[in-house]
């Protein structure tokens, strides 16, 4: 069993436990949903939401780092703990050995709201068991990993906290059900992902209100391929829901407009782009937020591809749910690179993104970005036909 496989799947439902946490108690849910209510405290409930994914990210670093002693330091996300206050001072959240000790750290940066620094400390130092991963046996040598974390993707979705959202063909375009936590592991060396978690804190709520989560990983280091969706149900004990049986694969010699392709696109896609597909995929074209979310309904198989033109998605986005691909056989392609070394045949391979080459030419979190768009894809014929669509728009 990958020991490492475990504690980014304990990582991550501890992160969703904290998500839950700050939805679900009330001293924090007040500060969550401030933002909403008035300017006047407007930017301290920013930094709420803010801290929320900071810490996520700090509790992540601290687990990691307990159990893979040096992999701290190449743990990556979006975030950094240095966090200023309503007093401006410049605090450094992370866990602290002792809960209370936490609290304490916590409610400096919330301007000395010890009930809600303690809600969130408890919630940080909460043990989490998981049950047995049934990975098989993983070698694969820590120093050369990297991890990319992005500890609550969807974060408008996650304040927002629409829980009433109704799906369409099981696809939720909004609501808390879009909000995921990615983990993903990269070989340093070469940039390929090689395991992936997504946690999905608000899957569903039970007969007394409280959501209920579900968790997804996936390993694929050379010839080895094992995911979760293959050894454990999919759904805990869900049967409003049930999940549709995935599309046949796309057959390319059918052309793209005699296709069942599906498609989930963002709601930020180009106008062009969303006109493309609506009119060719006969499938059907689901929209949806979040990076995380729109993979996960191509992993689970409710759509065949996830496509995005745009640049802003960032390594964090997709790092996790691309290693969960990869290990069903598919992938994340590096979208307008495909586009610019169009094989003849398509049989060759195509350009997949990468983890661990920055973009030279940019600046801060823009170095991370992917930023020729992507497809994320379960069959390799869907991809070329995805592909082939693109190739009559300017993009
Ligand atoms: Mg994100």
């Amino acid at each position: 069993m990958s020991e490492l496989m475990v504690a980014l799947v304990q990582a991550s439902e501890k992160a969703a436990n904290i998500a839950r946490s700050c939805r679900q108690d009330e001293t924090l849910f007040s500060l969550l949903i401030e933002e909403k209510k008035s300017d006047k405290n407007k930017k301290f409930s920013a930094d709420f939401k803010t801290l929320a994914d900071v810490l996520v990210q700090e509790v992540i670093k601290h687990d990691i780092g307990k159990r893979f002693p040096g992999l701290e330091n190449n743990i990556f996300g979006e975030e950094t703990n240095e966090f200023m206050n309503g007093l401006g001072e410049r605090i450094q959240v992370m866990l602290c050995e002792r809960d209370a000790d936490t609290a304490r750290l916590l409610s400096k940066v919330l301007d000395g709201n010890m009930q809600a620094a303690e809600a969130l400390a408890s919630a940080a130092h909460q043990d989490v068991i998981i049950p047995d991963l049934q990975t098989g046996s993983v070698h694969i040598p820590i120093h050369n990993l990297g991890v990319w974390v992005d500890p609550i993707d969807s974060t408008l979705q996650y304040i927002k906290g629409i829980s009433n959202s109704v799906p369409e063909g099981s696809i939720y375009s909004r609501g808390l059900q879009c909000v995921t936590v990615l983990i993903g592991a990269y070989d340093l060396q070469t940039g390929e992902p090689l395991m992936g978690v997504i946690n999905q804190p608000f899957a569903e709520m039970d007969d007394s209100k409280r959501w209920q989560g579900r968790f997804f990983w996936g390993i694929s280091a050379g010839p080895l391929s094992v995911n979760s969706l293959s050894s454990t149900p999919l759904t805990r004990g869900d049967s409003t829901h049930p999940l549709p049986t995935p599309n046949p694969v796309a057959d390319p010699s059918l052309g793209v407009r005699g296709s069942k392709l599906s498609t989930v696109l963002s709601t930020r896609e180009v106008k062009r782009v969303k006109a493309l597909f609506q009119d060719c995929c006969e499938g059907g074209v689901y929209y949806a937020s979040g990076a995380g979310y729109k993979a996960l309904c191509v992993i689970l198989g409710l759509v065949d591809v996830y496509v995005f033109t745009e640049d802003s998605t960032y390594k964090w986005d997709s790092c996790g749910p691309h290693a969960l691909l990869r290990s069903m056989g598919g992938g994340m392609a590096d979208l307008k690179d495909c586009l610019r070394h169009s094989p003849a045949g398509g049989a060759e391979e195509r350009p997949e993104l990468q983890y661990n080459t920055p973009i030279a030419e940019a600046s801060g979190t823009e170095k991370w970005a992917n930023r020729d768009g992507l497809v994320a894809y379960r069959s390799k014929a869907d991809l070329e036909a995805v592909l082939q669509l693109l190739t009559t728009v300017e993009l």
